[in-house]
């Protein structure tokens, strides 16, 4: 093992941080209480249990979801973790389910950006308030209830998926089990709060830049972003076209698979779904390491990184080295313009998507004054409806994204981040040639306070340090569980991040099963819930 060496020839310590101020200069300047203990037992279980206990007659799958509702009830006010939920509607669909289905009774939270037909889907937004009820359900939902589960609790989130806190909700923070004073990390906040209080058996989130993996690693859970095209992104409320996948956050790594098998599949209503057969995920789970070849790159390991964090994972990764795996040296050279190019597609798609809230169509409209000009009314109309129905990060990166695609600087920002993009993607093409996974820490820095990036959204976007890589370059990557730290004052986990190449669940979910049984941190519970 030869971590400990990458310390000193990591490059410049700040190089990260400064390509990004780079980028926003050149552009322009823009502008506790403790959780009270639900005495609950089903809602601690994973699915994987409740599976057996549903099976045998033992319990029903209204005893979990009653069970769930009791500490929904008492502790998502403290929480925030769900935005809504309707537990009379989740028993009515609870009677008729089918036990002989892989999730049949399973209840399982959703994104509030993932269409259910006759429920809210406010993507965090006051846009889309109590105006907007999803009129038919997203691919992933019709799946999931293929295989028996039962969508139950609209999960809280940053408004349209845009942040890394869940601060950016329209309606409240979510708040971090392990700690209520710092965040869960985002933009799937609610979900990976509502697994780790036990308020979820399991919660889909979406993934544009690290949204289902982040969160699961500063809430201590397992969370798997599919290979781009895996999952259909049909009702799947769009932010980034080319980079949006849904996926599940878990407590374990099996319950991971066992959601992924009901959320995969080709669906002609998204362009971009992969025409592939899809495995059976649990056939990963139980094998060991061994001939498995883990890639440690360099540009992983820089200054900057939390001590805490850096040293989990060079433990976990010496011990998926005594589980089996070859330890091999990498590079991903272009690392460091990875949230550069983010910060300029994503926005770009942004502003592209977030042009039908317009105020006609769906969602939040604005009234226009009787005096108003007939004339200047349409344009009123929209300015109005839009500066009310947007929160500020949302306006942020529509006018980022509008500057980048207008004429003039097309050329010098959006098609150079398309071809940044393909560099990024090369760097991951060479390393799989010598490599399975490529294995790095999930975030550079532990959950922080809520509030602590409130004036400074651009280090904020520094979160995303090791997740966007994967989105860019459209590969499957999952967070488990490695490890607690100390930070001031308090315990909080620390999340282990592996990428594989294109389709290759099967590998990222047998490596994370694997170290996961030979550790007990994915067994660690939020203190008081
Ligand atoms: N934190 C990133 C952003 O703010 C990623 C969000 C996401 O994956 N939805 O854009």
């Amino acid at each position: 093992m030869r971590l400990a060496n990458r310390r000193a020839s990591s490059s410049s310590p700040v190089w990260w941080r400064s390509s990004l101020h780079l980028l926003a200069a050149s552009l322009f300047s823009f502008s506790i209480s403790l959780i009270p203990s639900p005495s609950v037992s089903l809602s601690e279980s994973t699915i994987a249990q409740l599976r057996k206990q549903l099976k045998s007659g033992d319990i029903t799958p209204a005893d979990i979801i009653k069970d769930l509702h009791q500490g929904m009830e008492k502790v998502n006010e403290s929480l925030g973790a769900y935005i809504s939920y309707d537990v009379e509607a989740a028993l009515k669909e609870a009677e008729t389910a089918d036990l002989s289905l892989p999730l049949g009774g399973i209840p399982i939270a959703v994104k509030d950006n993932i269409n259910v037909k006759g429920q809210p889907c406010t993507c965090g937004s006051k846009f889309l308030d109590e105006n907007y009820t999803a009129p038919y359900n997203a691919t992933s939902i019709d799946l999931l209830r293929k295989g028996g589960a039962i969508p139950f609790g609209r999960a809280n989130m940053d408004e349209f998926a845009m942040g890394s806190s869940t601060e950016n909700s329209a309606f409240f923070p979510a708040r971090n089990p392990w700690d209520l004073a710092r965040v869960p990390g985002g933009s799937s906040g609610g979900s990976a709060t509502a697994v780790g209080a036990n308020i979820a058996l399991a919660a889909l989130g979406s993934d544009t830049g690290g949204s289902i993996r982040q969160p699961a690693a500063f809430c201590g859970n397992v969370g798997i972003k599919p290979t781009y095209g895996r999952v259909s992104r049909y009702g799947l409320v769009a932010f980034a076209s080319s980079l949006d996948q849904i996926g599940p956050i878990t407590k374990t790594v099996e319950d991971a698979a066992l959601v992924l098998n009901h959320l995969c599949g080709h669906d002609a209503r998204d362009s971009t779904s992969l025409k592939v057969e899809v495995p059976d995920f649990t056939s990963a789970l139980g094998q060991d390491l061994k001939g498995l070849r883990i890639g440690i790159a360099k540009e992983h390991f820089i200054d900057g990184i939390h001590p805490g964090i850096r040293e989990a994972v060079e433990k976990a990764v010496k011990q998926m080295e005594s589980l089996g795996a070859t330890i091999v040296d990498i590079s991903l050279p272009h690392t460091d313009i990875g949230i550069a190019t983010y910060y300029i597609l994503a926005p770009a798609e942004a502003s592209a998507n977030l042009a039908r809230f317009d105020g006609v169509r769906y969602g939040h409209r604005a009234e226009v004054p009787a005096d108003v000009e007939n004339d200047k009314r349409l344009l009123y109309h929209y300015q109005k409806t839009r500066s009310e129905g947007f929160g500020p990060e949302v306006k942020r990166r529509i006018l980022l994204g509008t500057y980048v695609l207008s004429s003039g600087y097309y050329d010098a920002y959006y098609v150079k981040a398309q071809k940044a993009r393909t560099l990024v993607r090369r760097d991951f093409t060479e390393a799989f040639e010598k490599v399975d996974l490529v294995v790095s820490p999930t975030t550079p820095v532990p959950p922080f306070k809520i509030g602590a990036f409130r004036d400074d959204p651009l280090s904020l976007y520094l979160e995303d340090l090791f997740t966007i890589p994967a989105n860019l370059a459209g590969l499957p990557a999952i967070s488990v569980p490695c490890g607690m730290i100390q930070h001031e004052g308090v315990e909080l986990p620390v999340g282990l991040h592996l990428t594989a190449k294109p389709l290759d669940e099967v590998t990222v979910l047998r490596a994370a099963h694997a170290y996961e049984q030979a550790t007990e941190w994915h067994k660690r519970r939020a203190p008081g819930v």
